[in-house]
């Protein structure tokens, strides 16, 4: 009997062991799976935060691309706005390299315009020219001409362009033509060549410093009268002599109607496209007239133009020396 029970105690004893190593084993392996699992909870988290990382620099990267495609945009549209401009600089450079050559050309042909300054022709065109001035009225007829926005033609006299320096200056400023008259209204063509050549020259030299820069290229001798010795001044002064193609004879008549009259109803003398009118600016009824005159021309269609305009459109320029009317 007690052998019986020294058995069953170490069976219980042998099965208390196992429970032991059982558990023992069991709480060994939770261990180390806990153990296990921290580690890997903390691998889990440095990677999370590699990922915010890698993510932020993904964005980073992203954004500097961007910019860069900005910049290269901007670049882009730079460099077209330049070379743009460079064509234009281009076609502006050729269009100055042509127009010296025609002027060098015009200058070897001795022409005395230079196609330089000239437009498209309009229409129907007319030349006022007022000579021998100027005087009292030409400050008015100014007045008039700048309200109206019309160009003349004044051929002064070089001893009146001294009197009336600030005239000059308004002719010049306000985009007239100046011519050269003589400068006493000397009979040229009486005179001896040097005598001729003196008297053009000084009336040229008294119309550029009155005027403050202008330079005669155009020369109406007075009276119209011309001979070989006066073109051979001005081809050697590279001047030509501008006469007109209508004498409205008011220095004649001094009479408003009687100016109108010569240039509307005068047959085949009556004003056309074309046309140099002769006018002096030193009386009072030939301002008046001119007046009515421009706004007649106007209302038939016609644009007021310089001497030098209409030569340059129908005779194709002046040459030194050369008549025009
Ligand atoms: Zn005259």
């Amino acid at each position: 009997m007690r052998k019986k029970a020294r058995r069953r105690s170490n069976i219980e004893l042998i099965i208390l062991i196992i429970l032991c190593v059982t558990t023992i084993i069991g709480a060994a392996g939770w261990a180390i799976s806990i153990f296990n699992l921290k580690g890997a909870n903390n691998q889990l988290k440095q990677n999370n935060d590699l990922m915010v990382q890698m993510q932020e620099q993904i964005q980073e990267l992203e954004e500097r691309i961007n910019t860069v495609e900005d910049e290269n945009t901007t670049i882009k549209s730079e460099k077209e706005v330049l070379e743009n401009e460079k064509a234009d600089l281009e076609t502006e450079l050729k269009d100055v390299k042509t127009r010296l050559e025609d002027l060098k050309k015009e200058i070897d042909e001795g022409q005395v315009l230079s196609s330089t300054y000239y437009g498209p022709r309009p229409d129907k065109i007319v030349a006022l020219t007022f000579d021998d001035g100027p005087g009292p009225y030409t400050d008015r007829l100014l007045n008039e001409l700048t309200e109206k926005d019309v160009k003349a033609t004044f051929f002064v006299l070089g001893n009146r362009a001294e009197k009336y320096p600030e005239l000059l200056q308004r002719m010049y400023l306000e985009g007239h033509e100046i011519g050269n008259h003589s400068y006493d209204h000397s009979t040229l063509t009486n005179m001896t060549d040097e005598a001729a050549a003196d008297n053009l020259l000084k009336s040229s030299e008294a119309i550029y410093n009155a005027s403050g820069g202008a330079n005669p290229r155009l020369v109406r001798p007075p009276g119209g009268r011309y001979n070989d010795k006066l073109q051979k001044i001005c081809r050697e002064n590279n001047w030509c002599i501008a006469l007109w193609s209508l004498d409205t004879r008011d220095w004649d008549s001094r009479d408003e109607k009687a100016i109108l009259v010569e240039v509307f109803d005068n047959g085949d003398y009556s004003v056309k496209d074309g046309s140099i009118l002769l006018m002096h600016d030193i009386y009072e009824t030939s301002i008046n007239a001119s007046m009515e005159l421009i706004d007649r021309l106007e209302k038939e269609g016609y644009t007021f133009v310089k001497v030098s305009e209409l030569l340059y459109w129908d005779n194709g320029g002046a040459g030194a020396g050369g008549v025009y009317n």
